[in-house]
């Protein structure tokens, strides 16, 4: 039940923790970092599944599944993508247990010790590059759109549900192409693909950008992402696109015979979003009575809740809901109709609120008499009383309704959160009052970025796609700028 929520305003991360519990999304598990999603927070990624999957395969890419496993010395053969990776990665060693001597338990049996280390993956360039190298030979090979639904694992200290798991649910594409320009133009694709989901399912607006140098994937070129703000003011990454270059090909040696039958080294992609899109999700619409889903993603998109006295009447009103819910569910509009009696509808009116679900239909004996209906939504907590005639045409455009006024006000909420500034004073002064994006000019270095990130927990979440081109001096160094990149605190 709501009761007990933190709100927002007060703890916002405490609010966080207990909404994901109290709404059964998810718990944590004996292991340190590792979630249990519930059946409830299953749906809402299955949603998210069924929908990227699509449009995966509406632009051209198929599924596949490559192995948990991956020999050590795989890991080692992009050097950068090593490095990147190696802190964080959970090591095989043995696979055998035995009875201890002292009858304590089992214990590791020695001499079952894996002649090779293997890494439960944290990506899969590795894994999958060394099988394209057996997949591609010629031209005719390319490109290559392989997506795979998996489970990683990479060793977070700092971990929350959803936003940052040891083991987390994610998709990633690995592609191969046979020119440059064709790998960046898949790598934008995607990008834009995530965007578009984002934007038009989750209803969470984002900036399109490209990461720093220091904030790159392990092992690519080039790391495009889209950007989220979360209602406290902090960012989050909510999805990634890789251009690899040639790097993985030239480390596993993935050659392809052109036109004219000479060897070219192909050029890669890789793109992924993971379970941290529920956070995502979670973070940007939901209030102190709980979640608010967006009906596009929203498992139940309307519950129907009886008010009756005595099982006559609720035989009365179900007959009525019977006929509701087929009109519903002709539309393609899911539907519970909630008829436990042993609850008050003062508490399923909270439950369902908690739930987020979008729509809320109430049917009273008055509603019986009159052939009405009482419908509330919950991202705005309007109720009106509608005829029950046309129920079915109400609901579904205060479906777009809910959907479109979701991320409008997502959208305001960011837009009035991106604040340029020409100082370090005002830098700073912006990220402890206001928080959000801070646009400002930045020298380019490194070291800069580093400093930053140091004295304040900022960091350049992108430089964004098609930024405008200004001339400015860096706000720590003031050395020269030619543009403003995007700073912010972040998940
Ligand atoms: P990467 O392979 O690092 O580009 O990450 C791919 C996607 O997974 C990005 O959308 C990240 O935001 C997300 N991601 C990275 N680490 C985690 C984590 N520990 N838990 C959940 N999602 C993550």
């Amino acid at each position: 039940m709501a009761k007990g929520l933190p709100k927002r305003s007060e703890d916002y991360s405490a609010w966080y923790n207990e909404l994901v519990k109290k709404a059964d999304l998810a718990e944590n598990s004996a292991v340190r970092g590792c979630m249990v999603i519930k059946p409830y927070g299953f749906a809402i990624w299955e949603k998210m599944q069924q929908t990227l999957d699509k449009m995966f395969k509406d632009t051209g890419h198929s599924n596949a599944y490559f192995p948990l496993f991956i020999p050590k010395s795989y890991l080692s053969k992009e050097a950068d993508h090593v490095e990147g990776f190696a802190k964080e990665c959970a090591v095989v060693t043995h696979y055998r247990l035995k009875n201890a001597e002292d009858g304590s338990g089992v214990v590791v049996d020695p001499d079952a010790k894996l002649e090779e280390e293997l890494i439960v993956r944290p990506t899969s360039e590795t894994v999958i590059w060394s099988t394209y190298k057996n997949w591609i030979q010629s031209h005719r090979d390319l490109p290559l759109l392989i997506n795979q639904w998996a489970n990683v694992v990479r060793w977070e200290m700092r971990t929350r549900l959803f936003l940052r798991t040891a083991e987390f649910l994610w998709q990633e594409g690995h592609t191969a192409h046979a020119t440059r320009g064709e790998a960046i133009r898949e790598t934008e694709t995607m990008l834009d693909v995530y965007a578009t989901f984002a934007e038009e399912f989750m209803g969470v607006p984002v900036v399109r950008g490209i990461k720093t140098e220091n904030e790159r994937f392990a092992g690519a070129e080039e790391t495009y992402c889209i950007e989220a703000l979360m209602q406290d003011g902090k960012a989050l990454q909510a999805g990634t696109s890789h251009f690899l270059g040639q790097n993985f090909a030239k480390a596993f040696d993935v050659k392809y015979a052109d036109q004219n039958n000479e060897l070219q080294h192909v050029w890669g992609t890789s793109w992924g979003v993971s379970t941290r899109l529920m956070g995502a999700l979670i973070m940007a619409h939901s209030d102190d009575e709980g979640l608010v889903l967006p009906p596009q993603l929203a498992p139940i998109q309307v519950v129907i809740v009886p008010i009756y006295k005595g099982e006559e009447q609720l035989n009365m009103i179900a007959e009525k809901v019977s006929v509701i819910r087929k009109e519903l569910m002709k539309k393609g509009i899911s539907v519970k109709f909630d008829d436990r009696d042993t609850l008050r509808p003062g508490f399923k009116f909270a439950d369902w609120e908690l739930k987020g679900v979008p729509v809320r239909i109430a049917m009273g004996a008055r509603d019986l008499e009159n052939n009405t209906v009482e419908i509330a939504r919950r991202d705005t907590k309007e109720k009106a009383t509608y005829p029950l005639d046309n129920v079915s045409e109400t609901v579904e455009q205060l479906l777009k309704d809910i959907q479109e006024n979701i991320f409008n006000k997502a959208l305001t909420y960011r837009d009035e959160h991106i604040t340029k500034v020409d100082s370090y004073e005002e830098f700073k002064q912006v990220l402890d009052t206001k928080g959000g994006f801070v646009s400002a000019h930045w020298d380019g270095s490194g070291e800069t970025e580093e400093r930053i990130k140091d004295e304040t927990k900022a960091t350049i979440r992108c430089i964004p796609l098609n930024n405008e081109q200004e001339e400015g001096t860096c706000i720590v160094t003031g050395k020269p700028s030619k543009q403003r990149v995007l700073f912010a605190k972040a998940y």
